[in-house]
């Protein structure tokens, strides 16, 4: 909640969270009935999903906040005050996805909202490399990936696979694609291109970052591991969390905690696989 700009009476914004960033039909019918009720006649839609219903009455706030939970609608000031989740189209609504974030975004909608966070923490995860929903500018993004790997014996050499590399990180050299590791983001879009199945996705899974923040002094998150599996980005983000919030000063921001204990300190609780400690192998020939 945020103080409405009107001196003469006690109004106050309420800002709305959606997991998935998602609005039902029925959801959408309750909140245009808060709005008509206790607001000022219009939504406001906010960066990172986020949504605002500004100029409710103070003795009304409550009462609003009430009709929206029980639509299943929660509001940002619950605990973790000001966290936030935001997410790409992903599964089903965009073509480009790998990895589903959807399921990651419900599975962290609950970490947000825990009363223990000592600061506001802001989470981003798209479904592929072109990173809709600005991952690198969160604390904790998530971005999907995959690893290409060539099945020689059904390539046919027709550099489908080459024309859709947006890195130019393939060429075709004696009859088959070959990939510069150091050029590919792992995207994915030469598997999509493949229309004979030859390359194929030999491991699918998040790069992590953490620590990007936009505004006034904006910085790209670095990155703390590369092919984290699905199943296990949920407790990378709740241990990725858990440190910093331990380790935080009063009034301290998530970057200003990452900053003064290092990348290193975090990586090495936080990250517990060996597979995700260390660069992908080039598998491609
Ligand atoms: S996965 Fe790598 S090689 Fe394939 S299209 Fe993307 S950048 Fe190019
Ligand atoms: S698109 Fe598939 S079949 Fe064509 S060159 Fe690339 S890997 Fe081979």
């Amino acid at each position: 909640m945020s103080d409405f700009n009107d001196a003469s009476e006690c109004r106050l914004s309420l800002r709305l969270r959606a997991p998935e960033g998602m609005l039902s039909a029925d959801q959408l019918m309750v909140l245009g009935d808060v709005v008509r009720r206790h607001g000022i006649g219009f939504v406001r839609i906010v960066g990172r999903s986020g949504l605002e219903v500004p100029g409710i009455a103070c003795e009304e706030i409550q009462t609003a906040k009430a009709l929206l939970e029980a639509s299943g609608l929660g509001t940002a000031s619950e605990g973790g005050a000001g966290s936030s989740l935001s997410v790409c189209s992903g599964q089903g609504r965009c073509v480009s996805y790998f990895v589903d974030a959807g399921t990651l975004a419900m599975a962290l909608s609950g970490l947000l909202e825990s009363e223990a966070m000592p600061m506001p923490v802001r989470v981003a995860i798209s479904g592929c490399a072109e990173a809709c929903s600005c991952p690198q500018t969160a604390d904790i993004g998530f971005v999907g990936i995959v690893e290409p790997i060539l099945v020689r014996a059904e390539c046919l050499g027709d550099g489908a696979c080459v024309g859709a590399c947006k890195e130019g990180a393939l060429i075709m050299r004696r009859g088959l694609p070959r990939r510069d590791p150091q050029r590919c983001n792992f995207c994915g879009d030469c598997v999509a291109a493949c229309g004979f199945n030859a390359l194929r996705p030999a491991r699918v899974g998040y790069t992590v970052y953490v620590g990007g923040k936009a505004g006034r002094r904006p910085c790209l998150g670095a990155e703390l591991a590369r092919f984290v599996p699905e199943e296990d980005a949920p407790e990378v983000a709740a241990r990725v969390i858990g440190f910093v919030s331990e380790r935080a000063r009063p009034r301290e921001t998530f970057g200003a905690v990452l900053r003064r204990i290092g990348l290193d300190a975090l990586r090495s609780y936080a990250i517990t696989r060996p597979s995700q400690r260390t660069r992908p192998q080039e598998m491609t020939p």
